[in-house]
């Protein structure tokens, strides 16, 4: 075990915490663009786990989860191993309230590991990948969905069976339903992480722009949680409620539009539906129905994800469905 453990400015002795920033570019301005980052550096030896958000510029409950976690719950003398906490990894979004980079318009979610001759979201993660996710062995990769949405934590499909199986593992003491993505997005973060073989959960906080209260208190249950199972803090896996949870562990699919109009939602999250039951109905300005989203299996609404207003276009996400 090191004496110290460094991330950016933030360098903790053992038994210590410090928060510090990482830099990762040079602005237009010609100034130093940094994120905030903190450790917390045990007084035995163990794994490092990561709890990094805020890929997308709007989900900020992971700021105040991490707050909480550095100042009221990470205790370093009877921490084994070391947190790293990075809450808001893309300012440039964060400070525009948006999801995704302004400069280069890109998800930063779908340009892990990144490369170096790229855009500006594609050079961050580059920095991300090698500052941050390489040097941890667990990961929790914060979000928040829209609303209206359940608590939920999503397992990728990336990695080897024995890191999947120890992600669900996570998940599971996290305390939210888990929900196995049916979908390998090309780059997410969690993506990368898996398939290089540490496990990783991307638990969905609620709601996006808001720092929800339940959020907040369960998000910071959750970590300790999985600290708890990975054998990193003393103590029993606590339960964690939230409206609409689910025990049976099930995959998730996202249904969307094939045409467009105002959303009008047939059923509210935490609803169990049959396959072809209406999910919502699009309708005009005029109130003529455009289209009806129907279930594709039977399941239960965990979220109507819509971004910006009540309205879907061709292809735009209208609800997720867990089967
Ligand atoms: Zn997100």
């Amino acid at each position: 075990m090191t004496e110290t453990f460094q991330v950016g400015t933030a360098c903790a002795a053992q038994g210590n915490v410090e928060t510090g920033v990482l830099p990762i570019a040079i602005g237009m301005d010609a100034r130093e663009v940094t994120i905030p980052v903190a450790v917390a550096h045990g007084i035995e030896p163990g794994p490092v786990l990561l709890v990094e958000g805020g890929l997308h510029g709007i989900e900020i409950a992971t700021i105040e989860i991490c707050r909480k976690l550095i100042q009221e719950k990470l205790v370093p003398s009877r921490l084994k191993g070391t947190v790293i906490v990075a809450p808001q990894l893309n300012p440039w979004a964060y400070m525009s309230s948006i999801r995704f980079t302004p400069q280069d318009c890109q998800d930063m979610n779908r340009v892990f590991p990144g490369t170096g001759g790229s855009t500006l979201s594609y050079q961050v993660a580059r920095v991300v990948t090698r500052e941050l996710l390489d040097r941890a062995d667990y990961v929790i990769d914060c979000h928040s969905c829209n609303p209206p949405s359940l608590h939920f934590t999503i397992v990728g499909e990336e990695g080897t069976p024995d890191v999947r199986a120890k992600s669900i593992e996570m998940a599971q003491a996290f305390g939210y339903p888990v929900v196995n993505a049916n979908t390998a997005y090309v780059g997410t973060l969690s993506g990368y992480c898996l398939a290089q073989g540490k496990p990783t959960i991307t638990p969905e906080f609620v709601f996006s722009r808001r720092l929800d209260p339940v959020s907040i208190e369960t998000g910071v249950a959750g970590v300790m949680n999985v600290l708890k199972l990975l054998g990193m803090m003393p103590g029993n896996i606590e339960e964690v409620e939230v409206p609409g949870a689910f025990d049976e562990i099930m995959t998730y699919v996202s249904v969307g539009a094939t045409r467009g109009g105002l959303c009008f939602f047939s059923r509210q999250c935490g609803d169990r539906v049959r396959k072809g039951d209406q999910l919502a109905v699009l309708r005009d300005f005029w109130g003529n129905e455009m289209e009806s989203i129907v279930a594709p299996h039977d399941g239960i609404v965990i979220a109507y994800p819509l971004q910006g207003n009540q309205a879907a276009g061709t292809g735009d996400k209208i609800a997720y469905i867990a089967y």
